[in-house]
């Protein structure tokens, strides 16, 4: 039997821009996307899974595109009232959202594991894609700086992602098992697509847990990576401080770098075209198109270009 199905690894909002592509130009319910958890936290006893959320509003056409995060036409009344109390209000919920949240937590509370919720979540809200998250254990991204360990919202919401970092690391994830549904969609997938996420705090996470990792090293599948970075820079948020933090190169060839070890090609921009022989001679393979989403169509092409390299 072909495999019907495209595996996406994803954190939240350059993943998400990347779905809103890949849904234009295959059927929505052959994606199967894996989710980051390691960005997960609990905000006034509620579990948030902001790439979790961020994945299932994009897909419902409901995400706020311009922050990033959150539901479209939201408003803070609560968040304001929480702040009265003299709650923290730093990690921002909207009003409707906080909907997801309470559900979640009081699914959660009463047994369901995490992607069974995810699972009724997202069918409530329409989305056929299959969201996945990498594991139902806790698995937390930690952010040593200079300031001691953050945790992950801390380091990037609260203090703005400013602190100097010397490492990351994952709690949990030498311990935390994906699930068979997981480890399957990646060695039965026609393709296997790095979403253009934080190497380091959104597609790292998922990568620390050993069974994802070997399941990338065997799976027949081609698997590929979009570049989060143009040059020596990401078109948002702390990536390339993070993977310096890490000792990676910050551009494109440290991107590959991170995915070495089941690479098969890496997708970089039209800018960096230079640097595709070096990086070619690290045996990836290397593909060079646009990788600016700056709209849905340009998500689109880039989705396109993507698919057919499962010809390759
Ligand atoms: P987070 O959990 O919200 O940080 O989500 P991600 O890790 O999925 O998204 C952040 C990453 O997306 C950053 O490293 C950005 O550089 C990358 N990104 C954002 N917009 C674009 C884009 O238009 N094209 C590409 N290739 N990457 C992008």
């Amino acid at each position: 039997m072909t495999a019907a199905h495209y595996t996406v690894l994803a954190g939240g909002t350059g993943a998400a821009k990347f779905l809103r592509g890949l849904v234009r130009v295959v059927p929505e319910e052959d994606i199967h996307v894996i989710v980051n958890v390691g960005d997960d936290t609990n905000v006034w006893g509620l579990h948030v899974s902001p790439d979790i959320d961020s994945i299932m509003y994009g897909l419902a056409g409901r995400l706020e595109t311009q922050r990033g995060w959150g539901l479209r036409d939201e408003t803070f009344r609560c968040l304001e009232e929480m702040g009265r109390y003299g709650m923290p209000d730093w990690f921002r919920l909207g009003d409707r959202d906080l909907a997801t949240h309470i559900a979640r937590t009081e699914l959660l509370r009463s047994g369901n594991t995490l992607s069974e919720v995810t699972a009724r979540l997202a069918k409530s809200m329409g989305i056929e894609a299959a969201i996945l998250p990498a594991t139902d254990d806790a698995v937390r991204t930690k952010i040593e700086t200079i300031q001691g360990t953050l945790d992950f919202q801390e380091f990037f919401v609260r203090e703005h992602w400013q602190p100097e970092v010397r490492s990351v690391t994952y709690a949990g994830a030498e311990e935390a098992r994906a699930r068979a549904t997981v480890l399957s969609s990646i060695r039965e997938s026609r393709l296997v697509i790095i979403a253009p996420s934080n190497p380091i705090t959104s597609i790292g996470p998922i990568l620390a847990i050993h069974d994802i990792r070997d399941a990338l090293r065997c799976t027949r599948a081609e698997v590929v990576a979009i570049s989060p970075l143009i040059g020596h820079a990401a078109f948002s948020g702390p990536a390339a401080k993070l993977m310096e933090a890490c000792g990676y190169e910050v551009s494109p060839s440290g991107v590959a770098r991170c995915y070495h070890d089941f690479l098969d090609n890496i997708v970089i921009d039209v800018q960096d075209a230079a640097l595709a022989a070096s990086i070619r001679y690290e045996t990836i393979g290397v593909q060079i198109t646009d990788i600016l989403m700056s709209d849905d169509a340009a998500a689109t092409r880039l989705a396109e270009f993507v698919v057919q390299l499962e010809q390759l």
